[in-house]
């Protein structure tokens, strides 16, 4: 079947279908709050990013059209030549005074967000140290810098100012999530940043899944933990998770931010985003300030699902107070064959297996949203009780 393809992507792909990590798509039809219809079926969705049920907003949608009766589609090019409007430039400032950072820069996505920071920011000169759990695009953007590139175990800060030690006597760049996309267990930022004043570090912080969710106004991690611009010099906030849009904002201060603007290609060499969906943004960022239920909602359902997952033994990667619940399995044919199940019996969860988390770690990511309810949660846990009780002494 791969006969015109070269034998190490051949060998690749045999590899992934016989250690159960082939990856297939579903059809979403429809999104239903805390429900999604999925390949014909009404399941109980456990499986969206967008956790504040945003995306799908009246006001949102409205924003939408709105944007796109007055620009259109597409936005006409790179933001340096014509793709700029006056909708980007809103965002920007909105994102700015929000974050309560000096300036701000959207990119088109959280990936292009990673991959230009820190092409920008190191070099082969630099070492870059991060978290051993950090998402692939801070992974592939470290790689891509041609920095060497260190990584200290999960939230072991203790070992990054080991590594940091070693390597003082070359310029420095610490990197890690705010909340752990994988395991949802939050990082200590302010150790963090003490860390990078006292090494002379540059601390780079992507906010993925904190933003809208963490702070009691929905700031994210700087919220939560009280931070000043000057505690993290790159904050990255993709915008496809709690605020339900797409893009990513990359913030700090004024010279940080020119110099992206100057030099990351990602920036660069890449068509803005269509500006109606800055303006869907706009909406979603107004609603995240002013419906703190959606929040507030939440935050207990963390709670009830950690309080109702210990009485039952169910072993979680994280009791962080976040939306991300993951359930380590280990092998990716047993996830794969539990998420089976779980779908037979109504329930979606997402099933993470290698290169995604590492090897002989596969899980079940439960991610929860505002809409659900307490009879839901405790209906997929008293399956997965059912389906870990050989695991569960
Ligand atoms: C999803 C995610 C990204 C990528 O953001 P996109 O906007 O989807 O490209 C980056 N970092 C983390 C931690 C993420 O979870």
């Amino acid at each position: 079947m791969h006969n015109t393809l070269a034998p190490h992507i051949v060998n690749q792909l045999t590899a992934n279908a016989t250690h159960h990590l082939q990856r297939s798509r579903r059809i979403f039809e429809e999104r239903l709050d805390s429900r999604a219809l999925v390949d014909g079926k009404t399941l109980i969705n456990f499986c969206s990013n967008d956790y504040l049920n945003i995306a799908g907003h009246t006001a949102v949608k409205k924003a939408f059209k709105r944007g796109a009766d007055i620009h259109g589609l597409g936005s006409s090019g790179s933001a340096l030549i014509s793709g700029y409007s006056t909708s980007h430039a809103k965002l920007e400032e909105a994102f700015a005074a929000f974050l309560q950072r000096d300036r701000a820069l959207l990119f088109n996505s959280g990936y292009h967000a990673n991959l230009g920071v820190l092409t920008t920011f190191a070099h082969k000169h630099t070492t870059i140290i991060a978290d051993k759990y950090c998402h692939a695009s801070l992974n592939n953007g470290a790689q891509l810098s041609r920095a060497k590139f260190l990584r200290y175990r999960h939230n072991q800060y203790q070992h990054a100012e080991e590594l940091l030690i070693k390597h003082q006597s070359r310029p420095l760049l610490l990197m890690t999530e705010s909340v752990f996309s994988m395991q949802g267990s939050i990082s200590n930022i302010p150790s963090l940043s003490q860390l990078a004043t006292k090494y002379n570090a540059m601390l780079m912080v992507d906010d993925a899944h904190g933003i809208g969710i963490l702070g009691k106004h929905g700031g994210g991690i700087t919220e939560h933990f009280r931070l000043k611009q000057k505690d993290i010099h790159c904050l990255v906030t993709p915008l496809g998770k709690g605020i339900g849009s797409y893009g990513a904002i990359v913030s700090g201060d004024e010279q940080t931010i020119e110099a992206l603007l100057q030099l990351a290609g990602t920036y660069r060499y890449c068509t803005a985003l269509p500006p109606a969906i800055c303006e869907a943004t706009l909406a979603a960022l107004a609603i995240i300030q002013t419906e703190s239920w959606r929040r507030i909602k939440l935050n207990y359902l963390c709670e009830y699902f950690v309080k109702e997952s210990l009485s039952r033994n169910i072993p979680l990667a994280s009791h962080d107070s976040t939306p991300i619940k993951s359930v380590i399995i280990g092998s990716s044919e047993r996830a794969l064959a539990i998420q089976q199940t779980l779908i037979e019996k109504g329930l979606l969860v997402s099933c993470i297996r290698p290169p995604t988390v590492p090897a002989r770690q596969a899980c079940l990511r439960i991610s929860l949203n505002c809409m659900h309810e307490e009879q839901q949660i405790v209906f997929l846990l008293d399956q997965l009780h059912e389906l870990l009780s050989h695991d569960i002494q």
